[in-house]
């Protein structure tokens, strides 16, 4: 670092205060939000402590994306944590990926900034029904606005897009591979239409859309850090006294207390070293909330800090000696990820990412016009386009059938995606071959009915958790899937027809039921979309396992004084800026 500037202003664990109005556990993705909507200046801003486990670590390779997303970058940002070995998947050990670092995930992500359609915020509204004061929380009209409020787009689109947020979204300006004009061409001859903005309200579910991604100005990754807690706003946030930064740091468990109505309070955390820093002389210490802690440690350090403070499915507890304070069954259960599984395929080099690592003068090439004009390959436009689908909408061949509305579903349940790149695990052995250019098609279950856990193997913080996806133990998750393999076939075909040279290179053998679920169980992957494990709803919701952890405040049930938000906390709290 030049040695006159200013540095991020983390505090060690030994400065922190004994006491903040709010704590916010995680500084990822959502924590970077919460604590930036939090520490707002405003008359009597609270003063709010955010500790993560990771550094800030923000150099100039982590900002270029094609250097800092995870399948290329190192891994002083990025978290893998062994999965249990998957019963349905011929018992093949996978892992998990998370970023531990400031601004969490979002900073080894693909970066692909896509909402959900209008309809699903509507359902979540019909389930979750209106708030105390009679006011609907999560229905698409809240979520609108929120999205406008927190992006900042190239071009302001009335009601779809506006320019005035802090983070920023922008589209390609071009597709890098004649692949993409092919997969978009192909996918219209097949009845699926192109969509050119997969965030407008308005898109028609089905069809093949561009994708947008959370790209700056300056051509580099703009993650939850760069737009809500970058350094010059943290650096005015702890002169104001409104915000202390705190990494390298965990949070070991939540200190909670009964008070004397009988209710479970929530009073603070006890705050320790990281493994890697243990053996130095960093101590654990409580510092205290005096309003709120609220949980955005992910899916897996959410149900891990509430499971080691005795929140969580009382049987579990006790087998690992906890003491049981609230037992809530749906913590840690419920653990879903869109599953997907991989078909590959040999074309010219020049039209694959693979050429960037084969032909070192491209890469000297791209990195030129990256330094100047801040475009080409470095932008990592691996995939620009997901054609989403359903899979009752495709007919035996896998092709859509024409009819509209022959079925009631009217939200994707399949989608897939193109890549100019191999995009099999790399754990399987099963890959296209690196002598011409890589092309494939991950099929991605979008509604997964298989659902796993996240269990603790000991009392102790920094033990390795138990981690079980239970891919495809719902066999009913086989159909969809089988679907999408089809379509993407049919898509190579159209391909070919239109002279576009892909050489089959992991496919299945047959597209037989038999053989597309042999090929499902072995040539399938993680695509890191791990959600659930602290799942919002009702307690009686019988559907999911143990009902829900949080209601439609984030509160956790029985312990209100404590909230649990993923990234969709950001909703939440751009709308009222304040949680209370
Ligand atoms: C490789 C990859 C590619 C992806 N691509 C996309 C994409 O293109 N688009 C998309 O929408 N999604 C993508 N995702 C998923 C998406 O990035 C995540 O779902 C999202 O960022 C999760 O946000 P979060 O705030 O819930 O958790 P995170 O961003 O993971 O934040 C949790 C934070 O809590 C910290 N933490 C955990 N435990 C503790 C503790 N005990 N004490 C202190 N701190 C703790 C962690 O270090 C971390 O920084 C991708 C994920 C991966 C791994």
């Amino acid at each position: 670092m030049w040695p006159f500037t200013t540095p991020y202003p983390e505090l060690p664990l030994a400065h922190l205060s004994d006491e903040y109005d709010y704590i916010v556990v995680g500084g990822g993705t959502a924590g970077c939000v919460l604590a930036n909507r939090l520490s707002a200046p405003r008359e009597a801003s609270p003063r709010v402590l955010l500790v993560e486990r990771g550094p800030v670590a923000d150099t100039w390779l982590s900002r270029v994306p094609l250097f800092s997303s995870d399948f290329a970058s190192d891994e002083t940002r990025t978290l893998r944590r062994p999965m249990r070995p998957q019963a349905a998947l011929e018992g093949r050990p996978m892992q998990a990926y998370t970023g531990a670092v400031l601004g969490g995930t979002s900073r080894i992500n693909q970066m692909l900034y896509t909402r959900g359609l209008p309809e699903e915020y509507e359902r979540w509204k019909e389930t979750l029904g209106k708030d105390d004061d009679g006011r609907a929380e999560w229905g698409w009209e809240q979520m609108r606005r929120c999205f406008l409020k927190s992006e900042k787009a190239d071009v302001e689109v009335e009601g779809v897009h506006s320019t005035t947020g802090l983070w920023r979204n922008r589209t390609h300006t071009e597709f890098y591979f004649k692949g993409f004009n092919e997969v978009v061409a192909a996918a219209k001859d097949v009845g699926l239409p192109y969509i050119p903005d997969v965030n407008s309200p308005t898109h028609p579910p089905f069809g093949c859309a561009r994708l947008h991604v959370t790209i700056d100005e300056h051509a580099h990754r703009h993650s939850a850090y760069d737009a809500f807690l970058p350094k010059d706003l943290a650096l005015q946030r702890a002169r104001a006294g409104t915000l202390h930064v705190c990494t390298g740091t965990i949070v070991e468990k939540l200190v909670t207390e009964m008070s004397e109505s009988g209710q479970l309070v929530v009073t603070g955390v006890v705050l320790g070293p990281t493994a890697e820093r243990k053996e130095g002389r960093a101590r654990s210490r409580v510092v205290r909330a005096k309003r709120e802690v609220l949980l955005s440690a992910g899916p897996f350090g959410s149900p891990q800090i509430l499971m080691l403070s005795g929140i969580g499915p009382a049987e579990h507890l006790k087998e690992l000696g906890i003491t049981v304070v609230q037992d809530v069954a749906a913590v840690g259960s419920n653990l879903q990820d869109h599953f997907g599984v991989s078909v590959g395929f040999n074309i010219s080099m020049w039209d694959s990412l693979l050429s960037l690592e084969k032909w070192p003068w491209r890469f000297f090439i791209e990195f030129v016009r990256y330094l100047i004009w801040g475009t080409g390959l470095l932008l990592v436009p691996v995939l620009q386009l997901a054609i989403f689908t359903h899979s009752k909408l495709l007919n035996e061949r896998g092709l859509p059938i024409k009819t509209e509305k022959v079925f009631s579903e009217d939200l994707p349940d399949i989608e897939v995606m193109p890549m100019a790149y191999e995009s099999s695990d790399s754990a399987i052995g099963q890959y296209i071959p690196r002598t011409a250019g890589q092309f494939s098609f991950l099929n991605v279950l979008l509604a997964p009915l298989s659902r796993g856990t996240v269990r603790l193997t000991s009392a102790d913080p920094r033990a390795p958790l138990d981690i079980d996806p239970a891919y495809l133990s719902n066999p009913a998750d086989l159909v969809p899937l089988r679907a999408s393999l089809k379509l993407s076939l049919r898509l190579r075909d159209r391909m070919r027809e239109r002279d576009y040279e892909m050489r089959d290179a992991t496919v299945p053998k047959s597209e037989s039921d038999e053989d597309l679920d042999a090929w499902i169980r072995t040539c399938n992957r993680t695509t890191y979309h791990y959600t659930s494990t602290c799942r919002m709803g009702s307690l009686d919701d019988s559907e999911w396992d143990g009902g829900a952890v949080v209601d439609s405040r984030l509160r956790v049930y029985g312990a209100p004084t404590v909230a649990v938000a993923e990234r969709c906390a950001e909703m939440i709290l751009s709308e009222e800026q304040n949680i209370d």
